[in-house]
């Protein structure tokens, strides 16, 4: 399939892609490089443009002419979005309220769109599934929610063929295919975590008074090669006028200490940290049930956190860093 992947200069985006080209299919990227890198998306077709920019998307769409969409690019900080509201709901909603209005137009039914754990907010029992109550609670998790919404809306209106994947937390690294999380500021622990063991710095775990094993809250963390496995999946199973939701991650719940623990256990090196207060927006624990991803689309996640660690770890070796440049 020829297959337009916005925001596929950045991580999940960019790992996906190779993965697509890697199942004999064709990725072209659409990006406005806010946060992505033309590292990253080398030798395929690039669009540069916002999902905003109806005229940006026709452009693409009439060159290209895909058969699906994967829809990655978005804001994507929780924190950000309690502060920024307005520019959440801008970009993850309304840019990918154009998108869809594009494919419309363009004749394109199929779309794999990147969700989040975020739809369920602090969820009443662990592990998630996926038709738990939605009552996410950051304008993050609302606006993927609402967007979620309108795929559902647009199923039988348009015939359109759709899963969202609601990733838990995605990390590690596809050192094979250079590829990895770069990006400025970084708020996603992992990284912050390996920044803070190569700096030699204390890191600041946000939050050791919840009501967790260890006080520090729990995420289920699934590897970047797993998430594009599982797009690939979803995207190849597509029918119009089917709509799904799938639940991606490990099925296992690890704290922020045990991170840390895992990290500095394979980098050969304590990860020093200090105790501050609780970030908003953050429930205290998120793991997934994964058995409809499993059941219906063979997907199983492959690697452990171990895994994720050492690919980030032969990442940043390979590029000498982790800073953005
Ligand atoms: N976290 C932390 N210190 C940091 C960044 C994150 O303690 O510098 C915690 C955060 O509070 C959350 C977990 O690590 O409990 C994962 O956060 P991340 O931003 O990676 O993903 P999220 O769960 O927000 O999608």
């Amino acid at each position: 399939m020829k297959v337009l992947v916005t925001g596929g200069a950045g991580f999940i985006g960019s790992v996906t892609a190779r993965a697509l080209e890697a199942g004999g299919h064709e990725a072209g990227i659409f990006d406005d490089f806010s946060t992505g890198h033309e590292w990253a998306c080398r030798g395929r077709r690039v669009y540069r443009g916002d999902i905003r920019d109806r005229g940006a998307l026709d452009r693409a769409f009439a060159d290209m002419r895909p058969d699906a969409v994967l829809h990655f690019a978005g804001k994507i900080i929780v924190p950000e979005s309690v502060t920024n509201p307005g520019l959440y709901y801008d970009v993850n909603v309304i840019g990918s309220l154009r998108l869809l209005e594009a494919m419309r137009t363009a004749g394109c039914r199929r779309i794999v769109f990147s969700s989040s754990a975020a739809v369920y907010g602090t969820p009443e029992r662990t592990p998630i599934a996926e038709d738990a109550p939605q009552n996410p609670i950051s304008p993050y998790g609302r606006t993927k929610k609402h967007f979620e919404e309108a795929l559902e809306d647009a199923r039988p209106a348009d015939g359109l063929g759709y899963a969202s994947l609601r990733y838990f937390n995605a990390c590690g690294a596809a050192p094979e295919w250079g590829l990895g999380e770069v990006r400025e500021p970084e708020t996603h622990l992992l990284p912050i975590v390996m920044r803070a063991a190569l700096a030699g710095k204390p890191f600041t775990v946000c939050g050791t008074d919840y009501a967790t094993r260890d006080g520090t809250c729990v995420r289920d963390y699934v590897d970047v090669r797993d998430l594009a496995d599982a797009h690939v999946r979803a995207l190849e199973r597509l029918k119009p006028g089917v709509g799904n939701s799938y639940n991606l991650g490990t099925e296992r719940g690890t704290t922020v200490r045990e991170v840390v623990a895992v990290a500095g256990r394979v980098l050969g090196r304590p990860v020093a940290f200090v105790e501050g207060p609780r970030r908003p927006g953050d429930p205290p624990e998120l793991v997934a049930s994964c058995s409809k991803a499993r059941e219906e689309l063979g997907w199983t996640p492959a690697r452990s956190l171990e895994d994720s660690v050492r690919a980030v770890a032969e990442f940043v070796r390979s590029r000498g860093g982790l800073e953005a440049r």
